[in-house]
This record gives structure tokens, C-alpha cells and sequence, in this order.
């Protein structure tokens, strides 16, 4: 399905192109309907499916850009995908100046969150703890809050944060929209959403990548110190078997190598 099928915002509708979706994936096309619908919705998909966009464009959509006030809040398990959500929703709101979002996570200053949480921020990208250490301190406010999304709900039931999760739904307000994405559907997440949803759609898809089929995928597990040899490697390994088969190719893999690399030793 393509995304101009699916009645966008204009400037959503650009954001993706530049970020080079050509269609919605599976869960996207199902779910950002029903989500734009107003409606609750319990998505089964895993990661790679492109679920983070599935419910991001429709919260996008539904934020009021004049209210200054927090209007949706998502639960992720950790640090990093809180910081890739949000990265994820800055790109998707890349035409839209007056949208704020924020991502908070334990082990990262309070005092700096509260400063960026004061500035107005319209979407909230967290982990359970730390939200509710937010939520605790009075320095986020749910009175506005229209939506919540529970990302990667098993594991996060997984990681200890029933209560958390749980304690975040009752103080929200009670007629918000709840949208849960969760990889397995044991029966804790049937009863969060038997008890904090209204009437849920229940989407499920079948694992489709969305990687290009004529890209070979490969992991090597590696301790830390020594992935940047690794990467030296590899990236030798890779220039001389492409080398033999296209010389074309073989330029383009080499770039790519490069900016491997490049990210890797940032990240150390
Ligand atoms: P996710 O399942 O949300 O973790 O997404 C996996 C990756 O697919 C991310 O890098 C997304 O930016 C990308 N992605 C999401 N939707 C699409 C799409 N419709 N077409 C191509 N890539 C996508």
C-alpha cells in the first residue's frame, strides 16, 4: 500500500519519502487506520517490521501543535530504543517545526531532562522507571495526555515493569487512547489489555523484512575490544571478495564499509 493511500498529513508525506519508504509495510498499513481511527489497538509485530512508524505517524497526526503540554507518552524497555523511537518520530516531524519530543531513560541526568521538559515538550519517549520518576517529581503532567503506547510490551513485562507500566496507565486520563506493540502475546499482556484498553483491535502480522532482497545480512558476536579490528577486517575481507565479481560494486561496498566504521568508532 502506498502512504499516499493512507490520507497523511502532507508534510508526513514528504518526511518518509526523504527518508526513503516507498510503501507501509504490513503493520503500517493495518494499523495506522485504525490508530487515526481513535481506536485501541494491540499490534503483534516485531522489530523490523517498521512498527515504530506504525503508531508514530498516527500520533504525529493527532498532536495539537498549539498545546505546548504533553500529549503522548510511549513506554519502551530501554535506553536505546527510547533514543531510536524518538529519533525515528524527530525524522517523521522533520516539516513539523512546532512538534517537541523528548526521550527520557535512567542513567542520563534528571536535572538536564527537567530543564528539556520544561521547554514544552508534546511527546514523551521513556522508559517505565524513569517516567515514573518524572511522574513522582510532578515534572511531567498527564492532564493532556491523549495517548500512551506501550512499544515492545513483553519486554518490558520481561524487565520487571508491570507495575510501572500499570501505575503509568491509571494516572493518565481515562478516556486516552492505549496502543500496545508487543513480539508474543502471553496472557500478562492479554490482561494489560483486557484491563487499560477499550475494545481493542488486535493486529498481528507475519514477520516480513523489509530489508532489499539482494542485500546479504551477516552477525558476528564479538567482545567490545575487539569489533574495531573486526571491522578492519571485514571490511578487507569484503573489498576482495567483491573486487573479484564487480568492480562497480565493489566501490559502493567500500563507502559503505567506511561509514561502518566511521559509526563504530563514534559509538566506542
Ligand atoms: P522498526 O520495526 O520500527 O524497528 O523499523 C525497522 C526499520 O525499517 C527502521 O530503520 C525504519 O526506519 C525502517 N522502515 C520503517 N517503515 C518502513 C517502510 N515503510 N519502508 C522501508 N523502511 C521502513
Amino acid at each position: 500500500m502506498k502512504f499516499e493511500e493512507l490520507n497523511l498529513d502532507e508534510r508526513i508525506l514528504r518526511a518518509v519519502e526523504d527518508m526513503g519508504f516507498e510503501e507501509a509495510s504490513p503493520i503500517q498499513a493495518s494499523a495506522i487506520p485504525v490508530i487515526m481511527d481513535d481506536r485501541d489497538v494491540v499490534g503483534q509485530a516485531q522489530t523490523g517490521t517498521g512498527k515504530t512508524a506504525a503508531y508514530s505517524i498516527p500520533v504525529l497526526e493527532k498532536i495539537d501543535p498549539d498545546l505546548k503540554k504533553l500529549q503522548a507518552v510511549i513506554l519502551c524497555p530501554t535506553r536505546e530504543l527510547a533514543v531510536q523511537v524518538a529519533e525515528e518520530i524527530r525524522k517523521l516531524a522533520k516539516y513539523m517545526s512546532d512538534i517537541k519530543v523528548l526521550p527520557v531513560y535512567g542513567g542520563q541526568e534528571i536535572v538536564r531532562q527537567i530543564k528539556s521538559l520544561k521547554a514544552g515538550v508534546q511527546i514523551l519517549v521513556g522508559t517505565p522507571g524513569r517516567v515514573m520518576d518524572h511522574m513522582r517529581r510532578k515534572t511531567v503532567k498527564f492532564d493532556n495526555v491523549s495517548m500512551v503506547v506501550l512499544d515492545e510490551a513483553d519486554e518490558m513485562l520481561d524487565m520487571g515493569f508491570r507495575e510501572d507500566m500499570e501505575t503509568i496507565l491509571t494516572d493518565t486520563p481515562e478516556d486516552r487512547q492505549t496502543i500496545m506493540f508487543s513480539a508474543t502475546m502471553p496472557k500478562a499482556i492479554m490482561d494489560i489489555a483486557k484491563n487499560f484498553q477499550k475494545d481493542a483491535e488486535i493486529i498481528k502480522v507475519v514477520r516480513k523484512e523489509l530489508t532489499v532482497k539482494n542485500i546479504e545480512q551477516y552477525y558476528y558476536e564479538v567482545r567490545p575490544k575487539n569489533k574495531n579490528e573486526l571491522l578492519c577486517r571485514l571490511r578487507d575481507f569484503q573489498l576482495y571478495s567483491v573486487i573479484q565479481k564487480d568492480r562497480l560494486t565493489s566501490l559502493y561496498l567500500s563507502l559503505k564499509a567506511e561509514d561502518i566504521l566511521q559509526t563504530e568508532f563514534t559509538e566506542i
